[in-house]
């Protein structure tokens, strides 16, 4: 409450600062200059991982690293658990947290592809109490997401889905960002596929899902995945090359889950 009421009293001028992963690169380039930092990062009523029966809840305010080895995380949202494994390296993933991940909306994080893919919620706190948006219509534009500027992040709500997942994160040395990344998940029977870096914002592969859904093979649909992505060109790859990496990356993500069913 004293957070949210901060963010009310200081407007545009305050940021959240919860692992400070992600803002405080920002601060260094000068991308960011907030003249008040919300430090949210000690909350623990914000770190927590809860079983609901059907879903999970997992407070915004926990650590990368706790929800990677949660014991109810690994055994019911395992991709969750495996794509949090790879985010950085294990100092990112003991200060970062989930929510700081997910409302810094980077089309470039690995999970808000995951949220994505399993289709799950986020709660989110203001003034006037609780809300819930859906992960499709949380991630808006670069760096942009449905929370408004009095709105925390509290909570991230994903479905039980043990079976039929994969993670394809591709990249040069085991701790970098995704040159491209895959998120599959088969939630009641329906595949989702969420794309990491293939667009300033986080998205799925709407043309993959929905060849799916009409029965096409694996290397039909796979081939499908870059349609309606607009890649990042840098370094590390050009439009094409990510285009053609999403394809072979969805392909092996939907057989690897299909050796997990
Ligand atoms: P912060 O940096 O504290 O905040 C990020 C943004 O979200 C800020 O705008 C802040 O105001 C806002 N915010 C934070 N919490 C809330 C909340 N509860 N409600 C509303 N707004 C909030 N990520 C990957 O996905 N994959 C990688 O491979 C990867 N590699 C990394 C490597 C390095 C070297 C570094 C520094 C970071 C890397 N990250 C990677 C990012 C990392 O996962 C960050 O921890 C994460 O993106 C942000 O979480 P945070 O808690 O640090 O957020």
């Amino acid at each position: 409450a004293e957070a949210i009421a901060a963010l009310g009293q200081h407007g545009d001028d305050a940021k959240l600062l919860a692992g400070g992963h992600s803002l405080l690169p920002l601060m260094k380039f000068r991308l960011a200059t907030p003249g008040v930092l919300i430090d949210i990062g000690r909350i623990t009523d914000l770190s927590y991982v809860r079983d609901n029966g059907d879903n999970i809840a997992i407070g915004a305010l926990t650590r990368h690293r706790a929800v990677e080895t949660d014991a109810t995380v690994v055994a019911h949202a395992p991709l969750l658990a495996h794509a949090t494994s790879q985010v950085g390296d294990p100092q990112v993933r003991h200060r970062g947290t989930i929510g700081g991940s997910l409302s810094h909306g980077d089309g470039a994080s690995d999970l808000p592809a995951v949220v994505l893919a399993l289709g799950g919620t986020l709660v989110a706190q203001g003034p006037s109490g609780r809300r819930e948006i859906a992960a499709t219509d949380f991630f808006e534009g670069f760096l942009e997401t449905a929370l408004e500027p009095d709105e925390l992040l509290v909570e991230v709500r994903v479905p039980k889905a043990p079976k039929g997942w994969s993670f394809q994160k591709f990249n040069r040395r085991a701790q970098d960002w995704a040159i491209v990344g895959v998120a599959l998940a088969t939630v009641e029977g329906e595949t989702r596929v969420g794309l990491v870096n293939m667009a300033s914002v986080p998205l799925r592969a709407t043309a993959t899902e929905e060849a799916l859904a009409s029965g096409s093979g694996v290397q039909d649909a796979a081939e499908l995945a870059a349609r309606g992505t607009e890649p990042p060109a840098d370094i590390h790859g050009s439009p094409e090359y990510r285009s053609h990496l999403a394809a072979v990356l969805v392909r092996r993500a939907l057989q690897e889950a299909g050796e997990r069913q």
